[in-house]
């Protein structure tokens, strides 16, 4: 296992928490916005886990939490393994994931390797192959969410509000959920690589922060906790 990245200290990824970020290569999703389309096919030779386990131990004190993320980190084998490593050094970890492998989310709830989940809501179910391309599976992003609101752990369910997006869409994710205990709003910038053929979806303009802000309100009344930055 190696690291495509390593983000050393960072505010806004882990809630409350100073964190380093772990990126991970490789998805099995294909988000035509993808943010980090130069980490998914890339080898992740950048830096080899021991290199990264160094850097926190000299950390200990100043850094409270580590984010596995990617790409799509769940599908990294032994990151149950290093989970645990990183707990046991005395940080806490977060999962960024896409919800798609609810077999490696579950094991790790069932060793106790996570302290918070950021699971992505991408599209109402009925447009996520449209929004995720074709791998993408609904069935297993609810999944995920229904182990992570039966294990009690501290998590949230994320949209970027792409401008593909509009109210309706929202109002029907906001209702497709039980009400979660933080849903948060990101906005959309066009990512700097990106595919030719994606340019078209991608050059749509984006909803406004006070646009944004707008459909948090509309999905207050299913969705309390919704958060819109
Ligand atoms: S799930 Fe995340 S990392 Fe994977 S393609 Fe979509 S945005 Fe990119």
């Amino acid at each position: 296992m190696k690291l495509a990245g390593l983000m050393r200290s960072s505010t806004l990824d882990y809630p409350g928490a100073l964190s380093a970020v772990f990126f991970f290569s490789g998805c099995n999703y294909d988000c035509f916005y993808c943010h980090n389309r130069s980490i998914l096919t890339g080898p992740g030779t950048d830096m080899e886990i021991s290199e990264a386990l160094a850097f926190l131990e000299k950390r200990k004190g100043l850094l409270d939490a580590v984010v596995l993320s990617g790409g799509e980190a769940a599908l990294q084998i032994g990151l149950t393994e290093l989970a645990l490593t990183i707990k046991a050094m005395g940080f806490m970890v977060k999962l960024d994931t896409n919800g798609s492998l609810p077999e490696v989310v579950r094991a790790m709830l069932e060793k106790g390797a996570l302290d918070y989940v950021a699971l992505d809501y991408k599209a109402p179910w009925r447009r996520y192959r449209e929004i995720a391309g074709e791998n993408a599976d609904p069935e297993a992003v609810k999944e995920t969410a229904t182990l992570l609101f039966d294990a009690a752990l501290p998590f949230e369910m994320r949209t970027t509000v792409i401008p593909q997006l509009g109210l309706d869409d929202m109002l029907e994710m906001a209702r497709e959920m039980p009400v979660l205990p933080r849903y948060v709003l990101n906005p959309y910038r066009m990512p700097e690589t990106y595919r030719e053929e994606d340019l078209f979806r991608l050059k749509k303009p984006p909803h406004t922060p006070d646009a944004i802000r707008a459909f948090a309100e509309e999905v207050r009344p299913f969705q309390p906790n919704v958060i819109a930055y």
